[in-house]
């Protein structure tokens, strides 16, 4: 076989894509039993917060019908879509991956495969991280990771407590506040960036893409600028305006907030921000300004992992931080690319479509 693929995300779909149309021959493997398994268990009320133009894969636009902000279901349809006519074996999961002379060998739970090529995508979002917390373990709430939210229901009533200010954790707030929460906090350790999604008609993402390779330092004084007319000073709720650059934080691996609701959230007080959880003693949460709170839930956003150690970590391509060290069309070894483990402020999806066209490029 020419070329196999890891993952049956947009990733992985987008270098399948763009390989069959040079006519190489690929096979994705998937471990889920469809395609766009991540998408499938995203909350319900997501919707892309990049625009539908940005985020088409090669070959294929995502429908107009879909609106400008695609919805969740909307985007698992285009996938599914786009999946048909490649060839996807689903069900199977990739243990490991070794090189053996010019070829690469894939051990999966069907078995082995040989490839030339090897394309791995399982996804920047693939291991939830959990809270830490000393003490977490004797919190008589309940715990749960925000990759397992789907709605407000099981929370109606419900004090719950929101840790991590990332587009997830400020949506899932605001999601709660509207859906029926007795109480919603949000724990924020660094205050976050907040950029509305879109400002007369023009989207963050656009501002995004035509900035990113300006210096950073002229980067972060323009969003600051823009930031001081478009977003109002939240200090006074206890969201202060964050103290470094914008686009700095971006490069540290925090991409800004698009404001899907939270800032009137705040001012409206459904949604309560309090500092950073740096404890918990039975049912109270110690917060980092000394003051406790306690909550029925804990609704910990602390992000994932990208989990890449058992397949690829022996092969010494990874940094400390468990991130591949090349990215793209550039191969970590002869015939090994890895797609979708940077999170650009250009939004993602635009920049796995790119990388699945160079990376198709240098394979084919
Ligand atoms: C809540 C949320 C909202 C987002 N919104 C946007 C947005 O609006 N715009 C944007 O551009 N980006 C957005 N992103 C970022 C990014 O575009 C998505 O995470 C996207 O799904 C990444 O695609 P991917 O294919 O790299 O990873 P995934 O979609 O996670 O796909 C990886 C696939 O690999 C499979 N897999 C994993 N391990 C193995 C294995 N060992 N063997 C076989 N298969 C395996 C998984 O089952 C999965 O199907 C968002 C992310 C999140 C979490």
């Amino acid at each position: 076989m020419s070329t196999l693929v890891i993952g049956a995300g947009p990733a992985g779909l987008a270098v399948a894509a763009s390989l069959r149309s040079r006519g190489v021959d690929t096979v994705v493997l998937e471990r889920a039993d469809h395609v766009a398994a991540s998408w499938r268990r995203h909350y319900d009320r997501l919707h892309l917060h990049t625009t539908r133009r940005w985020s088409s894969l090669p070959g294929k636009p995502i429908p107009r019908r879909y609106g400008r902000w695609v919805a969740r279901d909307d985007v698992v349809a285009y996938l599914e879509d786009y999946a048909r006519g490649l060839d996807v074996r689903t069900g199977v999961t990739v243990a490991r991956v070794d090189a053996d002379g010019t070829d690469w060998v894939v051990s999966t739970t069907s078995g082995e495969h040989r490839a030339r090529h090897v394309v791995v995508a399982t996804g920047y979002n693939h291991t939830p991280v959990p809270p830490a917390w000393p003490g977490i373990d004797s919190f008589p709430g309940e715990v749960l990771h925000a990759s397992t939210y789907r709605n407000p229901a099981p929370f109606v009533g419900k004090d719950v407590l929101v840790v991590g200010v990332g587009n997830t954790g400020a949506e899932l707030a605001v999601d709660l506040a509207e859906g029926g929460a007795s109480s919603v906090r949000l724990a924020v350790r660094t205050p976050p960036h907040i950029v509305r999604r879109s400002n007369l008609g023009w989207p963050a993402q656009g501002t995004g893409i035509v900035v990113r390779h300006l210096p950073v330092p002229l980067v972060d004084a323009v969003a600051r600028g823009i930031s001081r007319v478009e977003v109002p000073d939240l200090s006074s709720y206890g969201l202060p305006r964050p103290t470094t650059g914008l686009y700095s934080r971006v490069l540290e691996g925090s991409v800004p907030v698009q404001d899907v609701g939270l800032i009137a959230a705040v001012q409206s007080r459904a949604v309560t921000p309090v500092a950073a959880v740096v404890g918990v003693e039975g049912a109270d949460v110690l917060l980092a300004d000394g003051s406790r709170v306690s909550p029925d839930v804990i609704l910990a956003a602390t992000g994932y992992r990208r989990g890449l150690e058992p397949l690829v970590g022996h092969l010494g391509v990874l940094d400390d931080a468990g991130v591949p060290r090349s990215h793209g069309p550039r191969p970590a070894r002869p015939g090994l690319y890895f797609t979708g483990y940077t999170n650009p402020i250009s939004g993602m999806f635009r920049e796995l479509r790119i990388d699945a066209e160079r990376i198709a490029r240098a394979i084919g």
